[in-house]
């Protein structure tokens, strides 16, 4: 507690001129600022910085290093591991970088580096257009397109790197750069899937593309015990599928909400929640088939504003859950493996966990496993685990579900799983996930990050050699 006081003490001399934005031990919105999605992580910095500025990026970085401090890169605070936060150390904190500024002359956005998906949404949503991302509006953008992002539109327009023209990022060294296809093209390719080795993005460029005004979106749920014959309609449906017709699989329980009748209320499911970029024609067309499988519970498919469908699950998955992560990639689904999911599924420990599978398949399979970090491009699904709850006492509870789950349907996968799904689960699983393209990455973090500053993440080791 001395050293972590007197670093706040040195931090507050030595960057007098951002007082006002550093938070540390003692002030009244230490709690709260600390504070990640995942109600199981509890950590406490030694000061926080709410950055505003690459050269206020910049800065941190030098005092952290001059002070052998670790550093954690805060953007929406939505990793399941908690990555944004750190014990003892430094979080820079990213949520003043928050401009988003959308050029209609070239369908692009450009991004700071702490916003969140609901912001850009917002913004593109005006022109009819989106960047693909997730299904939650208060995750950070930074944190989500460093990993990859999946989303609803991942079948449609490829994952969220896949829009990216460009970064500025803040180096370890302090020095300032642009990554694209152009410039550091290697630091390019590693932005891309490689997390948050590499340096501070303070600012994003995506392309956007044409959603219209509303989407086709909404769940169809079936009866738990339905789950065999509804996944294997879902195993072989979906890739057939055009590319307009994205669709995740759901096991869950269904929630206490006035968007679902009563009689529905906390019975557990299987589900699919559909996203379709067309008409209500289009829409009905493609999933005439879901009606003939088993005995639908409800079909909730309609016209829906886009960012409207982004923040669906807002209220649902609100910060301060109790959160257990697994997750792995799928390639195909067994009637051995679906067995287990139906005997997992039927355990779900409480309201708020689920299992859901999002396609990788569609644009996501247009680029090849070595084109960017994101290996995994061959891969048919991203499964994640998640056990959640409101409640502390039922952390073991949710912790064993998610890990039995796991250790059940793990034997069926594929090997790696997508970075962003993962919680701390050691070098040997950071390596499965990038596969051959390791040792590119490795290299990579050589040239940019030698001294591995930028370790509180699903770290890449420097390559020795470079
Ligand atoms: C409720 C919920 C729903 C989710 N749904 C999806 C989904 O649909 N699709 C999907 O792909 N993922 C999803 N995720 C996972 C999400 O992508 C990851 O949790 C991601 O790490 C969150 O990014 P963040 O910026 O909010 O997190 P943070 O915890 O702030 O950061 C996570 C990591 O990214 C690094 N980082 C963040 N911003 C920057 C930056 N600007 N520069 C450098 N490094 C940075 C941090 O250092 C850290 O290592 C979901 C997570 C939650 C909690």
């Amino acid at each position: 507690m001395t050293a972590t006081t007197s670093l706040l003490a040195i931090a507050r001399r030595d960057l007098a001129d951002l007082n006002d934005r550093i938070v540390g031990p003692g002030d009244p919105d230490y709690d709260a600022t600390r504070a990640v999605h995942n109600g199981m992580i509890d950590r406490h910095p030694a000061l926080i910085v709410r950055c505003s500025s690459a050269d206020e990026v910049a800065r941190c970085i030098a005092f952290a290093r001059a002070h052998d401090t670790l550093i954690a890169v805060r953007g929406g605070g939505h990793n399941g591991g908690g990555l944004g936060v750190v014990d003892d150390g430094i979080v820079i904190h990213l949520a003043g970088l928050a401009e988003v500024t959308v050029d209609p002359g070239s369908d692009s956005v450009r991004v700071g580096g702490g916003c969140t998906w609901g912001q850009v949404d917002q913004a593109t949503a005006e022109y009819g257009r989106a960047t693909p991302s997730g299904i939650i509006s208060t995750t950070g953008v930074g944190g989500l397109t460093l990993g990859g992002g999946l989303g609803h539109l991942t079948r449609r327009f490829g994952l969220t790197i896949d829009s990216l023209i460009g970064a500025d990022i803040v180096l370890a060294d302090g020095s300032q750069v642009h990554a694209s296809a152009n410039e550091h093209p290697e630091l390019f390719w590693a932005l891309r899937g490689g997390g948050g080795n590499f340096g501070v993005v303070t600012s994003f460029e995506f392309r956007t593309h044409p959603v219209g005004a509303t989407v086709m979106a909404g769940p169809t749920f079936w009866p738990i015990e339905q789950t065999p014959e509804v996944m294997r309609f879902y195993r072989e449906f979906l890739p057939a599928a055009p590319r307009a017709v994205n669709g995740f699989f759901a096991l869950m329980t269904v929630p206490p909400v006035d968007l679902f009748p009563e009689e529905l209320h906390l019975r557990k499911v299987c589900a699919v929640m559909w996203c379709i970029v067309g008409s209500e024609e289009e829409a009905t067309h493609l999933l005439a088939p879901v009606h003939d499988v088993g005995t639908p519970l409800l079909h909730g498919v309609g016209s829906v504003p886009y960012p409207a469908l982004q923040s669906l699950f807002d209220g649902l998955y609100t910060k301060g859950l109790q959160c257990y992560w697994r997750a792995d990639f799928v390639n195909e689904l067994s009637d051995e493996l679906i067995e287990q999911h139906l005997d997992w599924g039927e355990k779900l420990p409480s309201m708020h966990s689920t299992v859901h599978l999002y396609p990788i398949d569609g644009a996501a399979h247009d680029f090849g496993s070595a084109d960017t970090a994101f290996s995994y491009r061959d891969a048919q699904w991203a499964e994640v685990i998640l056990g959640v709850d409101p409640d502390p006492f039922n952390a073991d509870a949710i912790r064993d579900w998610c890990v039995g789950y796991w250790n059940a349907t793990h034997p069926y996968s594929a090997g790696g799983a997508y970075v962003n799904f993962m919680m701390d689960e050691g070098q040997e699983r950071v390596r499965a996930t990038y596969r051959d393209n390791y040792d590119r990455l490795a290299r990579v973090k050589a040239q940019y990050d030698r001294d591995n500053v930028f370790h509180v993440n699903q770290n890449i080791h420097p390559a020795a050699s470079a």
